[in-house]
């Protein structure tokens, strides 16, 4: 994934992997940093609800590469899924850096 430092030295860069940092309440927060001024990113946070439906979403990925399974209907859950991911993960996102904003 291609980014750019945008509050930080404004300079492009690669994001390879995300580190991951354990949160109270079983919630990991899921980083990057910019390699040239260390600026740190938050990609998203997840609990176990989000790890749950991440779990099922690469289950029904896995049935593309099956001939035989239904395709359309793998298609249609995993952008169901897909959703319901976006969805919690906004939510949660704002639950915590909403919080944040106040202390
Ligand atoms: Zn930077």
């Amino acid at each position: 994934m291609k980014t750019h430092c945008d509050a930080g030295c404004q300079k492009a860069f690669e994001v390879e992997s995300f580190k991951t940092i354990k949160l109270e309440d079983g919630i990991d927060k899921l980083c990057f940093e910019c390699p040239h001024c260390q600026r740190e990113y938050v990609a998203f946070y997840r609990d176990a609800e989000i790890r749950k439906l991440q779990e099922r979403i690469r289950r029904v990925q896995r049935r593309f590469s099956d001939p035989n399974d239904n395709h359309e209907d793998a298609n249609r859950k995993e952008a169901e899924l897909q959703a319901k991911i976006k969805e919690k993960m906004d939510a949660l996102r704002a639950e915590i850096e909403g919080g944040a904003a106040h202390e």
